[in-house]
């Protein structure tokens, strides 16, 4: 067995989509897995959907994914260049090969003409299909429009009525009948090749043994099929990935929600969740484990157990998701990941031990970083305002005797942590003879503006004796007010 080379090919359109992900995911964890190579390969043929800064942003994703390339644009190989449209000779000088052979011709029709056609077929209610009009030229005729510098195309030449078999991993044994195939395009008029040609000759070249892709490129692969026995080559392994699918069935789109990597990561998802995620779309261990990361994937993942049957993304899931790698992470990873959304709210000076406290107390709370900011404001800041509805439950008339006794208390104390807070609270709660509920609710509402947060004794013990008789004080002169 030759060392087994994958590849991710994304086309740069600007963004990477969830689908890709898992494209590029998969074929990772299946190099990682059989000590094999994973190769990244722009295809950027098509000259009509190039966008700016396209390739730059795709290497930052699946940096940010954790999905190291081992040849590649920026990285190099022995087989580059990695970028299609630096292989224009390579593609060109194939073709005419297949010309010379019989297996592709020249066509010279103009787009007013195909359009013509296409109409006449619709008409006669036949299949849409290029009619080989080109094939009836003669020897002389094609040479002089060739001289004349006559816009052309190169078409392969599909043979009539034969069975095409493309052997795959995920679906197995898939036939396809030539005669519904057309005559594929594959070199353009302005001279750069089609995907199938480009696709074919790279993942020849560059010795790529297993082809991982989406089954949306299933129906081209029939193509490719001829065209390695057009040019007598060993054909790749395939193995097409199920369809992504909206939780109504449909195929996954923009319309229903995001599908860009790069939004997810911008709502602050982690990229060990999103990995996780996609990678359960297709793929299953074989038990009921949901949670790994990516060296538990390498270790578990083989395409035996992909699935043929679309794969709903199902948003729920990968928020439940995050939440589990956020419980997973320590209180240091995640002041890591909060530090920006600290600088953004202008907290960026705060003490990292201080904030590392606010973490531990908060991690059960919360589903995404930055709500360690959103949930545990009154970590921040002094609450503002109090909550209504907790006040009409928590404040009683006499909750402000059992606040000015805990006041003076908590003064008097020399020692301030959880212990010595407790204490203070169960003996204000004693001497009156009433339970600690009723001093905790309003101390509570009184300190955090809330009536739900963490545990009381250890929030108290994070803002400092300080920040608490302030806020004490405070809330004293302001619920009693209302
Ligand atoms: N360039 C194609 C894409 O954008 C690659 C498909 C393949 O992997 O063959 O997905």
């Amino acid at each position: 067995m030759p060392p087994i080379r994958v590849r991710f090919a994304p086309s740069p359109t600007g963004y990477l989509h969830v689908g890709g992900l898992r494209t590029a995911l998969y074929n990772y964890l299946f190099a990682r897995k059989n000590k094999g190579t994973f190769v990244l390969r722009i295809e950027d043929t098509d000259r009509t959907r190039l966008v700016d800064g396209a390739v730059e942003n795709l290497i930052a994703t699946l940096s940010w994914a954790g999905l190291t390339f081992d040849e590649g644009p920026t990285v190099g190989g022995n087989f580059g260049p990695y970028v299609q449209s630096e292989r224009l000779e390579i593609y060109r000088d194939h073709a005419r090969k297949l010309l010379s052979q019989g297996k592709a011709y020249y066509a010279f029709d103009t787009p007013e003409e195909l359009e013509e056609m296409r109409k006449t077929q619709e008409k006669m209610r036949v299949p849409p299909k290029y009619d080989r009009r080109a094939l009836r030229l003669s020897e002389t005729e094609v040479k002089s429009k060739l001289d004349a510098g006559v816009p052309h195309v190169v078409r392969m030449k599909i043979p009539e009525t034969s069975t095409i078999v493309v052997d795959d991993i995920v679906r197995g044994r898939v036939e396809f009948v030539s005669d519904r195939l057309d005559d594929q395009i594959l070199l353009k008029s302005d001279g750069f090749p089609t995907y199938h040609l480009a696709n074919v000759v790279d993942d020849h070249l560059m010795g790529i043994t297993h082809v991982i892709r989406g089954e949306e490129w299933l129906s081209s692969t029939p193509k490719h099929v001829l065209l390695y026995e057009y040019f007598s080559w060993e054909m790749p392994a395939f193995a097409h990935l199920p369809l992504l699918l909206n939780p109504d069935k449909s195929k996954l789109s923009k319309r229903q929600g995001d599908v860009a990597v790069e939004d997810y990561r911008q709502k602050g998802y982690f990229p060990e969740a999103l990995l996780n995620f996609v990678a359960l779309l297709g793929w299953n261990p074989g038990d009921e484990r949901e949670l790994f990361n990516l060296e538990t994937l390498v270790d578990e993942f083989s395409l035996e157990r992909v699935g043929k049957s679309g794969a709903v993304f199902n948003l729920e899931k990968l928020q439940w998701m995050n939440t589990q790698h956020l419980r997973l992470m320590t209180d240091d990873q995640l002041f890591g990941l909060l530090e920006p959304y600290l600088e953004k709210a202008h907290l960026g000076s705060l003490h990292r031990e201080y904030v590392l406290k606010v973490i531990h107390l908060m991690k059960e709370r919360v589903d995404r970083v930055e709500e360690f900011i959103s949930f545990g404001g009154y970590f921040f800041a002094d609450p503002e305002s109090y909550d209504n509805q907790a006040k009409k439950k928590n404040w009683k008339p006499e909750s402000s005797t059992y606040l000015t006794e805990a006041i003076s208390s908590i003064r008097g104390l020399n020692t301030y942590d959880e212990k010595s807070i407790e204490d203070v609270v169960r003996t204000i709660a004693e001497r009156h003879g009433v339970g600690a509920g009723k001093l905790i609710h309003p101390l509570r509402l009184a300190l955090t503006g809330l009536g739900m947060g963490p545990g009381l004794f250890e929030l108290m013990a994070v803002l400092g004796k300080e920040t608490c008789l302030r806020r004490l004080e405070r809330a004293l002169a302001r619920l009693v007010e209302h």
